[in-house]
C-alpha cells in the first residue's frame, strides 16, 4: 500500500550541490525538530473532538492511496531549474577486484582498515596530510564506506570514502608517484512526490497517513499559517493535498525537497499555494494568480488558549462592571507566553499604560499602529528599537486592569481601532507584472498536475 506518487520529471539527473541535504543527513537538526514537532503535535490535536472507533477507521480507509507511476511533461521555468547539468564522473572503481571495501564499524580506526587492506603504515599519513578534502578522514563514523586499493607492494594506489550519500572523497596516485585528492558529487536525481489526506483526528496524524515528513507537515503548516490559524481552525473535516520534491541518489532516496504546491481546505474554503523562484533567486509561495500568501502582519501575535474578549465597543468591562467600548481582542494565554511582534516596525511606546498595565506600540510604516498590554514583563526592546516580524517583543501577563493572564491586542489604522480578526492584512508585494505571465503558465501547470494526482488517487480508492 503505496501513499504517495513518485512521479519523475524531465529534469532528473541533474547533477545538483545539495548542502542543506548533506546537513539533514548527519542529524545536526533531529533533536530540535523532534522537540518542536512534539509542542506542534500537541497543539495541533483537535481538542474539542473524541472521534469514536468507526470514525478513526473510516479515516484509516479513506486515505488517498495509489501505487501507480505517473511521467509528467512539467516545464520550469528558466530559474527553477537547477544547473548545471552534466555527466557524472565516472567512480574509478573500474574492474580491479583488489579493492577493497569497509563498513566503518564503531571504535574502529583509519589505520586498522589500511592495515586490513594490507598497504604499509605510512600510507595513513600520506593521505592525511593531502590538504582539505582528506580531512573528512580524520573523523570517521560508523556505516559510512570506505575503498582502499593497494598495489603489490603495499603502496596505496587509490582510496574512495563515502562522506555522506551526496559527496565522495577521491584520492588517486598520479603518474608522477603522488597522491592526488578531490570532492565528487553524485549525480541528485529530483522526483515529484504526493501527498494528500482529509483530517479526521489531528492535522499532524492526518500528515502523517500521507507520509510527509515533520519536516514537510511543518512547511505545509508554515505556507498557510497567514491564512489559516493551525493551532485553533482545523477542523475534521479539512484535507490537503501537496506536490514536493524527493531527491534521490543511485534509487535511494536521501531526502525531501520543498513543497512546490499545496492544496489546504479549511472550513470548507479552499487555499492555494505554489512556490516560484523570482529573477533574484528567492523562493516563496503565491497564490494561483500570483499574489504573495506572506502578509505584512501575522493575525494572532500569541499562541493562546482561547479568545476571551471580542472587539466589542458596547461591551461591560469585566472589572470596572460598566460599559466601555472593548477595542481590541483578548487572548487568553498563561502568564510568561512569548508575544511576538504582528508586523515588522518600530518600537514607539514600551512601559506602563494605565490600564493597559506594560504595554508595547508598534509603528508599522505611516499607517499601521498594533498595541500589546497586560504584559508580564518586556523582552529586550526600547523606543526606536526596529522589531521584525514574529520577533518576540514581550510575555504575557495580567498587569494592569486584567482579570487574569492574556494578552490585549490591538489593531489601527491611521489611527482608528479595528477589529484583529477581522481587518484586512496588507499583503506582501506579488508576482511583478514582468514575470505575471511566466509565473501563471507555471502555476496552472503545477496545480493541474496536483489536481490530477488527487483525482487518480481517489479513482483508485473507488
Ligand atoms: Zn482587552
Amino acid at each position: 500500500m503505496q501513499r504517495s506518487i513518485k512521479v519523475k520529471t524531465d529534469y532528473k539527473n541533474s547533477r545538483v550541490k545539495q548542502p542543506s541535504i548533506a546537513l539533514n543527513l548527519v542529524g545536526k537538526w533531529k533533536l530540535p525538530l523532534a522537540l518542536s514537532m512534539l509542542a506542534f503535535a500537541l497543539i495541533w490535536r483537535l481538542s474539542d473532538i473524541s472521534p469514536r472507533h468507526e470514525a478513526i477507521q473510516e479515516a484509516q480507509e479513506t486515505i488517498w492511496e495509489s501505487s501507480s507511476q505517473v511521467t509528467l511533461d512539467l516545464t520550469l521555468p528558466e530559474n527553477e531549474m537547477q544547473a548545471p547539468i552534466e555527466e557524472a564522473q565516472a567512480t574509478p572503481m573500474d574492474s580491479d577486484e583488489q579493492w577493497k571495501t569497509f563498513t566503518i564499524k564503531s571504535g574502529d580506526n583509519l589505520a586498522y582498515y589500511f592495515q586490513e587492506a594490507g598497504l604499509d603504515s605510512k600510507a595513513v599519513q600520506e593521505v592525511l596530510s593531502l590538504g582539505k578534502d582528506a580531512q573528512h578522514l580524520k573523523r570517521i563514523y560508523p556505516d559510512q564506506t570506505l575503498r582502499l586499493l593497494a598495489n603489490d607492494d603495499g603502496q596505496l594506489q587509490a582510496l574512495q570514502f563515502d562522506i555522506d550519500p551526496l559527496t565522495t572523497l577521491i584520492v588517486q596516485r598520479q603518474d608522477d608517484g603522488y597522491l592526488k585528492s578531490h570532492i565528487e558529487d553524485k549525480p541528485l536525481e529530483k522526483r515529484i512526490a504526493f501527498g494528500g489526506a482529509q483530517i479526521f483526528d489531528s492535522f499532524f496524524v492526518a500528515g502523517k497517513q500521507a507520509k510527509l515528513d515533520d519536516a514537510l507537515i511543518m512547511e505545509l503548516a508554515q505556507v498557510f499559517a497567514y491564512d489559516i490559524d493551525f493551532a485553533n481552525d482545523i477542523q475534521p473535516s479539512d484535507s490537503f493535498k501537496v506536490l514536493f520534491e524527493e531527491y534521490f541518489v543511485n534509487g535511494v532516496k536521501v531526502g525531501n525537497g520543498p513543497i512546490m504546491a499545496a492544496e489546504f481546505v479549511n472550513n470548507g474554503k479552499p487555499y492555494r499555494a505554489v512556490r516560484y523562484t523570482d529573477a533574484s533567486g528567492v523562493s516563496s509561495y503565491y497564490s494561483p494568480n500570483g499574489q504573495s500568501l506572506k502578509k505584512a502582519f501575522i493575525r494572532t501575535p500569541v499562541q493562546y488558549t482561547r479568545i476571551s474578549s471580542h472587539f466589542n465597543l458596547h461591551r461591560k468591562h469585566p472589572v470596572l462592571h460598566k460599559i466601555r467600548a472593548h477595542k481590541g481582542v483578548d487572548y487568553a494565554a498563561p502568564t510568561g507566553t512569548p508575544v511576538k511582534a504582528a508586523g515588522s516596525g518600530k518600537v514607539v511606546f514600551v512601559g506602563k499604560k494605565g490600564g493597559y498595565g506594560n504595554a508595547i506600540i508598534l509603528q508599522h510604516g505611516t499607517k499601521y499602529t498594533t498595541l500589546y498590554g497586560h504584559l508580564s514583563r518586556f523582552a529586550k526592546i526600547k523606543n526606536g528599537t526596529a522589531v521584525k516580524q514574529g520577533q518576540v517583543i514581550g510575555y504575557v501577563g495580567s498587569t494592569g486592569l486584567a482579570s487574569g493572564p492574556h494578552l490585549h491586542f490591538e489593531f489601527r489604522v491611521n489611527g482608528v481601532h479595528h477589529d484583529p480578526l477581522k481587518v484586512a492584512l496588507p499583503q506582501d508585494e506579488g508576482i511583478s507584472s514582468k514575470a505575471k505571465k511566466q509565473f501563471l503558465a507555471y502555476s496552472n501547470n503545477l496545480l493541474r498536475m496536483m489536481e490530477s494526482q488527487g483525482k487518480v488517487l481517489i479513482a483508485a480508492n473507488d
